[in-house]
């Protein structure tokens, strides 16, 4: 067995070989502009459709309404910014929730300060988003309802397809930060009436800086980035083709293996689970215990701080993470958490372990006894 072991996959995942294998043609061969008219430029244009083409048929999309970005963060700015200035003439108010990522957060900030009202919708204890919450902040003036489709610290995933409806009813737009979800999961853009979609190559073993938007067909939304011509004139710029590519190849191996991977690593998260919920006193899951993805368990271990906590991991050769880091390195208790109920102590106390198909049972094994020996060293210090 290599160190370290890799348990946080929820931040970002090893390039697969075969991504890897898909992108070195449009970086060494085919470095061609994917809009000109010569061989090399049409080898990476049909890149691009290909991947485009893969990605659509994984939520039930067709490829007219995927939009390749830089990333989720890039998608979830897009999706709320496009929405609020094409919807600005029937209203301003917004519907999200206090647990997303912080690229749905933030850019919230961002249209307050230009006029928009939001209502931050609070999680229950488990963690789960209610859909009569989201129904009653309706207002005449809502014009987007954005809840992420899985939560990244806790994995906790929310119930889209009601919320979907919901506004599907109402009339109101609904976009969903997948993420975390994307690839993981099943998704059907058509059953859970998804208007918008976000989603990012670098959580499902593709590479960094890839990401998309879906739109639904019918809706017209203005650029985040003006320029060129490339996706349809609605997000300027040449394309990463190579990482695009990667993305592809990303979302064909994930569709392809997403049942079995899902099976094995819920028996590998579950047995880890197991051996911490029985080896370690005071060491409390977060969150729902079934309606979760699978790779992903938050532990609140009672007496601990987190801090302390992943630097004794670290020491002993095993990647968590707990909350997000600050600019100054330092780990802030996690806004989501605190949307759940914890106290900042019990926010302080938790670590993410987010695991992948390509961990053993003799990495978990290894992980788990490393976590019994630093949590117990650190009750001892704290006395
Ligand atoms: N949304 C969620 C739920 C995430 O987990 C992340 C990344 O951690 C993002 C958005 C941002 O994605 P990216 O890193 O591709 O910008």
């Amino acid at each position: 067995m290599e160190l370290p072991v890799y348990l946080d996959n929820a931040a970002t995942t090893r390039i697969s070989p075969s991504v890897l294998r898909a992108m070195m043609p449009y970086l060494t061969e085919y470095y061609g502009n994917a809009s000109a008219l010569y061989r090399t430029g049409a080898a990476s244009r049909r890149a691009l459709d290909a991947a485009r083409r893969s990605a659509a048929e994984l939520i039930g999309a067709s490829a007219s309404e995927i939009f390749f970005t830089s990333g989720g963060t890039e998608s979830d700015n897009w999706a709320l910014e496009a929405v609020f200035e094409a919807m600005s003439s029937k209203g301003t108010h917004i519907i999200t929730t206090g647990i997303e990522h912080h690229a749905v957060l933030k850019t919230c900030d961002y249209l307050k300060f230009r006029g928009a009202e939001i209502s931050y919708i609070r999680p229950g204890s488990d963690g789960i988003i209610d859909p009569d919450d989201i129904r009653n902040a309706i207002r005449k003036d809502t014009i987007l309802i954005s809840v992420m489709t899985a939560n990244n610290e806790t994995g906790v995933l929310q119930p889209i397809a009601e919320i979907g409806k919901i506004a599907r009813e109402r009339d109101i737009l609904f976009h969903t930060d997948a993420v975390q979800a994307f690839g993981h999961r099943k998704i059907s853009v058509a059953d859970s009436c998804i208007d918008l979609l976000s989603a990012s190559a670098h959580k499902l073993n593709g590479p960094k800086g890839a990401g998309l938007l879906y739109v639904r067909n019918g809706l017209r939304i203005p650029p985040l980035i003006y320029g060129g011509s490339q996706e349809r004139s609605k997000r300027a710029g040449t394309e990463n083709v190579a990482a695009i590519a990667g993305f592809g190849e990303a979302v064909r191996i994930a569709s392809k293996t997403m049942a079995g991977r899902d099976t094995y690593v819920r028996n590998l998260r579950d047995y880890a689970l197991a051996r911490i919920e029985n080896e370690i006193s005071g060491a409390e899951l977060i969150g729902h215990r079934t309606e979760r993805l699978s790779n992903n368990m938050n532990i609140c271990f009672h007496g601990t701080d987190h801090e302390t906590l992943l630097i004794a991991l670290d020491l002993r050769g095993v990647c968590a993470s707990a909350g997000a880091a600050c600019s100054a390195g330092a780990v802030m208790p996690s806004h989501v958490l605190l949307q759940m109920g914890l106290s900042r102590e019990e926010a302080e106390s938790c670590i993410r372990f987010s695991l992948s198909h390509e961990n053993t049972k003799e990495e978990i094994d290894y992980a788990v006894d490393a976590v019994k020996e630093a949590v117990e060293q650190i009750r001892e210090s704290n006395g």
